[in-house]
């Protein structure tokens, strides 16, 4: 298993996403009798090994994916032997797990006392630091609920739903999300105070403010420290969505600056899978102030209560500072990988996939058809392969480029709309991509491309 998983990765760039025949889909129903070890290493790597998401390709731009790490194999093998529950009590795998809180804490920029925790992804990370917050402003609310309180939550438009889907599961409502307009790709702060004054005019209670370090459409960001000057005026928590944007922090400039005042949130939620390249799943949440943190999730029975000594002892217990009580060992993967390349690497990956998107912007530019959505900010590329064309024969055109390329294997792009056209889009998190990988793809999309009259 260990070579044929070695082969896969050697080969990766000739191994693209494809289909999952009927057969091999069929083949996945439990059988009723074991069939050993011998013969799953066999039918893993035939039956599996091939039909992977296609994310681990260096022509792999769609969505927001992460590319996952030779380091992971490594990790995989020791944490798959020591299986640790790092929901609390005393061993390696908690302190590692303190360990690399620590690191992100400080790239980030936030106060040393800061608490976090390692989850499934910047989803949960959101849940969890929402609760907080809203603890933080209804002490109670563990107890009795939150009644007819309204809370109400403020985010620019272009959010990711992550926010909606959290406000929602909570009780507060996606109605009580204001969507505030931008300028220039940046929340509008003007319009931000007026609704909350309005809001609370209303009865309302306005209670969190959400900052974007790296939109999903256009990979843009709010402005930052006016994010958290208005949040300290207006008494909000600010949180950061900055499930991949926030790693521009351990960039070269200019990048690195478009995060500037990250560190000022009272939380921030971010992904190892996506832009440090850690594979699935892995994500975090900082947050701030440690009391409010402990406050909203702590609540441990007598059988679960911690000790001076012994393996009942170490202190914090991740499961008071989440949802989970059994827990994975995620920090491994992270500080494996942080470890065996060095943190140096993976700023000079993020900078370099910031690079390759300003490439693919200039070969966009340089085809007298094809059009930028807007600018290049940071790792975002969205363009329309025939700007010639109407915005309907545009959309057709680009979905089916897109399709057409998945299919083929040469490269992944998604799609979006920007401008009332659907456009073909790549978010570059990508280690394995190189200048090559970014001319050949815009080339085969200008073939596609030139292919309608
Ligand atoms: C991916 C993403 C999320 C959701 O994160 P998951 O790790 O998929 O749960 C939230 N916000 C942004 C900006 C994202 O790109």
């Amino acid at each position: 298993m260990l070579e044929a998983s070695i082969d896969q990765l050697q080969q990766v760039a000739e191994r693209p996403w494809q289909e999952v025949p009927e057969a091999v889909k069929d083949g996945y129903v439990i059988q009723a009798t074991g069939q050993g070890a011998a013969e799953m290493v066999n039918r893993i790597t035939n039956e599996v090994l091939p039909y992977h998401g296609g994310n681990i390709h260096p022509r792999f731009w769609g969505w927001v994916q992460g590319t996952g790490l030779a380091s992971d194999l490594i990790a995989g093998m020791a944490g798959a032997v020591i299986n640790a529950n790092t929901g609390g009590r005393d061993h390696g795998a908690n302190y590692m797990e303190r360990a690399v809180i620590d690191w992100t804490r400080e790239k980030m920029g936030m106060p040393e006392g800061s608490s976090g925790v390692l989850v499934a992804g910047t989803s949960q990370a959101t849940v969890i630091a929402f609760q907080a917050a809203r603890v933080r402003v209804m002490p109670e609310v563990r107890k009795f609920g939150q009644g007819s309180a309204q809370l109400t939550a403020y985010a620019g438009e272009g959010i990711h739903n992550a926010t909606r889907k959290a406000l929602e599961l909570m009780g507060i409502g996606f109605e009580n999300l204001r969507l505030v307009p931008l300028v220039d790709g940046q929340m509008d702060l003007a319009a931000l105070r007026q609704q909350v004054a309005q809001d609370r005019a209303a009865g309302a209670k306005p209670f969190l403010l959400v900052g974007m370090a790296g939109s999903v459409d256009l990979g843009t960001y709010d402005d930052l420290n006016g994010l958290a000057d208005a949040a300290a005026e207006e008494d909000l928590w600010l949180h950061v969505d900055g499930a991949f944007g926030a790693w521009t922090r351990i960039a070269d400039e200019p990048w690195r600056s478009l995060s500037d005042g990250i560190g000022r949130a009272g939380s921030i939620a971010l992904d190892f899978h996506k832009w440090m390249y850690v594979g699935y799943d892995c994500g975090m949440v900082l947050i701030a102030d440690e009391p409010a943190h402990r406050a909203a999730f702590a609540a441990r029975p007598s059988y679960l209560e911690a000790a001076e000594r012994g393996l009942a002892g170490g202190d914090p217990w991740f499961c008071d500072y989440g949802i989970d009580l059994s827990r994975g060992n995620r920090a491994l993967k992270v500080w494996t990988a942080l470890e065996m390349y060095g943190e140096e690497a993976f700023g000079a990956a993020i900078s370099d996939n910031c690079r390759m998107a300003s490439l693919m912007a200039a070969e966009v530019e340089a085809r007298p058809n094809m059009r930028l959505a807007a600018s290049v900010v940071s790792n975002v590329c969205v363009f329309t392969a025939r700007a010639d064309l109407s915005a309907e024969a545009q959309s057709v055109l680009n979905s089916e480029i897109a399709q057409a390329l998945q299919e083929s294997g040469e490269a992944v792009f998604s799609t979006t709309r920007a401008q009332g056209v659907v456009m073909l889009r790549a978010a570059i998190t990508n280690h394995r991509t190189r200048e090559q990988d970014i001319t050949d793809a815009i080339a085969a999309v200008a073939e596609l491309a030139a292919r309608q009259v």
